[in-house]
């Protein structure tokens, strides 16, 4: 079965988010769990905690179908060490959070070198990282998101991210969240069922469909290897809608969350039930 959502507003409480997901009819959904563009959050109070467990059960969401999304000031793979320290522990207490809720991911960007350090430098900073976070978490999955590959960005190839795996300790809290937009703008082809076919048998090759924990379902406004990050709405972009019906189609995709990041949150009702039409073998 297909776990099917959005990055939906978790505004006014986390407990929000479930009620939010709920009313465009999904099954699956990300949520920040404090203000992406800020260091410090005031820590989750019980009663908080309490009432967004309370919704995600009454609306039937499982720790399976939720994909929490941490802020984006963090770098994991930050050249300087006091910055580096600092993102450790804004990702630490993201880490810590998503335990407090009872949630089993933690999606996020792998990190940047800013031209300071080489890439597999890098690379070996943002394994530290998450061996840090994970040393003094239980059950929460590290969840990489492959990247566009914009800027100094790391994670934008498969084998990067298979050498960020490869160093961490605990494999099995470690995986991917692949995007669909990312890929697509770090030049893997996902334009027709043939390209989906080879795009994700090199995947499975590099990585592994057994590290992938989550994928986010965006149109892309930058062309192949374009290296934007720009989100489109689903068919509207340079990927078009065959990707979406062909990973609809296909089993590997099942059980885990598949969420839309897409520019219009008013058609995301639409585009779910469009996507479960794709799910049902339906064209359009
Ligand atoms: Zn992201
Ligand atoms: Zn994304």
């Amino acid at each position: 079965m297909k776990y099917i959502g959005a990055h939906v507003s978790a505004s006014g409480g986390v407990f929000n988010a479930p009620v939010n997901a709920h009313e465009i009819g999904a099954n699956a959904f990300a949520l920040f769990t404090k203000n992406q563009r800020r260091w410090q959050a005031k820590p989750l109070d019980e009663l908080t905690v309490r009432k967004f467990r309370a919704s995600c059960e009454k609306l039937g969401f499982t720790a399976d179908q939720i994909l929490p999304h941490d802020s984006y000031l963090i770098n994991l793979g930050h050249p300087e060490s006091e910055n580096l320290q600092k993102s450790r522990d804004a990702f630490l207490d993201e880490m810590q959070r998503c335990e407090l809720l009872g949630l089993k991911y933690l999606n996020f960007h792998p990190g940047s070198h800013l031209r300071k350090i080489d890439e597999a430098a890098c690379l070996n900073r943002i394994a530290e990282s998450i061996d840090w976070v994970l040393e003094q978490t239980e059950g929460v999955i590290a969840v990489i998101e492959c990247t566009a590959g914009q800027g100094s960005n790391l994670g934008h190839s498969f084998d990067q991210l298979a050498a960020i795996i490869d160093q961490v300790n605990d494999k099995n809290r470690v995986g991917v969240c692949l995007d669909t937009c990312h890929m697509f703008a770090a030049g893997y082809d996902l334009r027709t069922a043939e390209a989906c076919d080879s795009t994700f048998a090199d995947f499975d090759q590099t990585i592994g469909f057994n590290y992938l924990y989550g994928m986010h379902l965006n149109d892309s406004k930058g062309g192949l290897n374009s290296r934007l990050d720009r989100h489109h709405s689903l068919g509207k972009g340079e990927i078009g809608l065959e990707c979406f019906h062909w990973l609809m189609q296909d089993d590997r995709f099942n059980g885990i969350p598949l969420v839309l990041e897409t520019i219009e949150p008013e058609i995301w009702a639409d585009e779910i039930q469009m996507l479960r039409r794709f799910e049902l073998g339906e064209v359009t």
